[in-house]
């Protein structure tokens, strides 16, 4: 949405130019890419937000606006009008030539400059590391946006499963104490969806608090989501149950490896009915759980592990730990720290050995979704 004009002046199209201004404006000018210099043609039609594009072919390294969806254009001129109609200082596009990066928008605050990325179509998950790296290079942190998934648009409000897939993933943000947050917009409705307090299961659902927020009522910096109340609590350890015991029956339904499928296979020297777990295996102990199993299979592991090696919660060590997350593929650094949340949950339920655990029922796992994730 910038160009130069013939003299060099930067210009920016502002939505408050009429298109027919922006149609004679365009017979008497040139305008040229502030990147490559190149001439651009000033697009005005009826459908698409008014913008500069290349000559067709012509390859740009600071190329923008052209090969842009129309829910680009859209979401990217109403960031801009929002901060502009807020009072904070925006600009779009502004080229870093440093970073050879142009950010949708750049917004000042008395924070400094905050680069924000309004994104619509999956790019590498690698392009989205190095922009981010580049700007942090700089002093500076972005914020993206995603557009709203269509497949989560027009989910109701409230407690509910998503699924994410990795680029999606690749969007989350974690702040203290809040948890683990998904910023997105949809600029046919002119809102924002967010998705917060997620809870990870496992691959790629997740439990959430799906609510949305008009642009008109968006503030800066951006609101931030509450807490789940009780009963949205109750929501989820409610959801979280029912995943679980699906999670179960198809574990012993649908078992193609017979007694060498190490779940039931640990059951089985536990002396464990699959069909009746205890409810203090298989429980959420980090926001994203980082092994590719579910929490019942890695923690009957792990209790497994205790009962093979003849230990107890309080007898076993960091190394031990270690030795066990090794059995698991996926990041050893947060599985080690999963497994030692679990250990001080046992630790916690006065666990000397499985024969005497103490009674967990549906009401303290509540508490516990409550006090380690969801109300901090
Ligand atoms: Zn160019």
């Amino acid at each position: 949405m910038t160009a130069k004009t013939e003299d060099g002046t930067i210009i920016t199209l502002s939505t408050k130019m009429r298109r027919e201004q922006l149609r004679e404006w365009r017979n008497s000018n040139l305008f040229y890419c502030p990147g490559c210099n190149d001439t651009v043609h000033l697009k005005v039609g009826d459908i698409v937000i008014p913008h500069f594009a290349h000559k067709k072919d012509k390859s740009c390294s600071a190329s923008f606006s052209e090969g842009e969806s129309k829910e680009h254009l859209q979401g990217k001129h109403d960031l801009f009008t929002f901060f502009e109609r807020i009072g904070v200082e925006v600009k779009l596009e502004p080229y870093f030539n440093d970073l050879a990066q142009r950010p949708d928008l750049l917004v000042t605050n008395n924070t400094g400059q905050i680069p924000i990325e309004f994104q619509c179509s999956a790019i590498p998950i690698k392009h989205i590391k190095s922009r981010t790296a580049g700007y942090k290079k700089a002093g500076m942190a972005p914020i993206w946006i995603l557009h709203t998934p269509r497949k989560i648009m027009a989910l109701p409000q409230g407690v509910g499963i998503f699924q994410l897939s990795e680029f999606e993933k690749s969007f989350l943000t974690e702040t203290f104490p809040k948890g683990i947050n998904f910023l997105t917009y949809n600029p046919q409705f002119e809102r924002f969806h967010y998705f917060s307090s997620l809870l990870h299961i496992a691959g790629r659902r997740y439990i959430g608090l799906h609510r949305t927020l008009p642009i008109k009522k968006q503030i800066f910096p951006f609101a931030q989501p509450k807490n789940p109340n009780e009963d949205e609590l109750q929501n989820y350890a409610t959801l979280f149950l029912a995943m679980r015991k699906k999670f179960l029956r198809n574990r012993i339904l649908h078992n193609r490896k017979g007694v060498n499928d190490p779940f039931l296979r640990n059951c089985y020297e536990l002396r464990i009915l699959p069909s009746e777990l205890p409810l203090w295996i298989g429980i959420p102990v980090t926001h994203i759980n980082p092994f590719r199993e579910h929490p019942c299979e890695w923690q009957l592991a792990f209790v497994h592990f205790l009962h093979s090696e003849k230990l107890t919660v309080h007898t076993i060590c960091d190394d031990f730990i270690c030795s066990f997350v090794k059995n698991f593929q996926g990041p050893i650094d947060t599985q080690l720290i999963a497994c030692m949340n679990y250990r001080d949950f046992l630790l916690s339920l006065n666990m000397e050995s499985l024969d005497n655990i103490a009674n967990f029922e549906e009401r303290q796992f509540i508490e516990l979704l409550s006090h380690k994730f969801l109300a901090k």
